[in-house]
């Protein structure tokens, strides 16, 4: 079992989800929304939220 977490951003209204887009190999790629620009770590609207997944598949 692995957890994962999933971004959202309200900025539109509701939580749209938002996607990881892998830099490189030294630096995790961050969510980031497309939208506005927030992301986990520059939330100056708080529209940022997440949601942690549970995987049973392995
Ligand atoms: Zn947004």
């Amino acid at each position: 079992m692995s957890i994962y977490r999933k971004w959202f951003c309200s900025c539109r209204g509701k939580p749209v989800e938002l996607t990881v887009v892998d830099q490189n190999e030294d630096q995790t790629g961050e969510a980031t929304c497309p939208r506005c620009g927030a992301s986990p770590s520059s939330d100056p609207k708080k529209t940022i939220t997440y949601k942690d997944i549970e995987d049973w598949n392995d």
